[in-house]
């Protein structure tokens, strides 16, 4: 895979200055890090992406942000939209299917409310990248695709960067995945018409739902399981592809 792009004067000036700090104080840590700049010439895209569209808007949960520095979106978006992929927009990943624009899925990473550790249930694999964040976040992921391809093709891609804790499944994602509920979060990246009362029933008490419902209108909401019900909360408006159970 050839990546065509120059990194920008000011990530080379950050590397140098880097690599000169790194060999003053002889910071193994540091060297690293100016190595993984020049190995990818995104890196000054990615952190401009964090601050600008992210940070700027109000999500401040610093694991949140830091996933989302190091996660290399360029490689979850077919290879000729690369130099788009850290755009303030959604992109086709193929299949008539969309990545969520880079803020969506900060802003529903950060209401998952996640602190390491929980197991995440998310509907649509779509590209990977939403389950590469919650990886990078120390959570162990179920994901569920119901194309196949885009479900082969994301595992591939996680797979040779590494993300392990993450299972996949092909099939139809309003089922969940029962053999292994409870969930203490569950994240659905497109949109049904009602709130599918199959994945609140596999959510843990005190866990989230985080989940776009609706048709044409859809509302990004909240729900969260207690002992005697759930309570939803409404976030914003928001436009997601279709949760569908069928594909022709
Ligand atoms: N989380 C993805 C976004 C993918 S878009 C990312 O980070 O790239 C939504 C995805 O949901 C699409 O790939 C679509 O095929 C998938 N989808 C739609 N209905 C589904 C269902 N019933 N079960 C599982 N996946 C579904």
């Amino acid at each position: 895979m050839s990546c065509k792009r120059v990194p920008s004067p000011i990530a080379l000036a950050l590397v140098l200055a880097m690599l000169s700090l790194a060999a003053l104080s002889g910071m193994a840590d540091m060297a690293a890090f100016a190595q993984k700049l020049a190995s990818d010439p995104f890196t000054a895209d990615r952190l401009k992406m964090v601050e600008t569209q992210i940070f700027a808007r109000g999500i401040e949960e610093e694991n949140v942000l830091e996933a989302m520095r190091s996660v290399p979106r360029h490689l979850f978006v077919p290879e000729k939209l690369r130099d788009q992929a850290y755009v303030d927009s959604p992109k086709r990943i193929g299949s008539g299917q969309t990545i969520s624009q880079p803020y969506m899925v900060a802003l529903m990473t950060a209401l998952l409310n996640l602190e390491g550790g929980e197991r995440i249930l998310e509907i649509g694999t779509g590209s990977g990248y939403q389950a590469a964040v919650l990886s990078k976040m120390g959570a162990i992921v179920y994901t569920i695709e119901i194309r196949e391809e885009l479900g082969k093709q994301a595992r591939e891609t996680l797979d040779r960067l590494e993300y392990r804790n993450i299972h996949y499944r092909i099939g139809d994602g309003y089922q969940g995945w029962p053999e292994e509920a409870p969930f203490d979060a569950i994240v659905v990246t497109a949109a049904p018409p009602e709130i599918p009362e199959r994945l609140v029933e596999q959510l843990e008490v005190g866990g989230r739902l985080v989940i776009p419902v609706g048709r044409y209108f859809q509302d990004l909401i909240v729900v969260t399981k207690r002992k005697d019900g759930v309570t939803k909360q409404r976030v914003a408006a928001v436009r997601f592809v279709p949760m569908v159970t069928d594909i022709d």
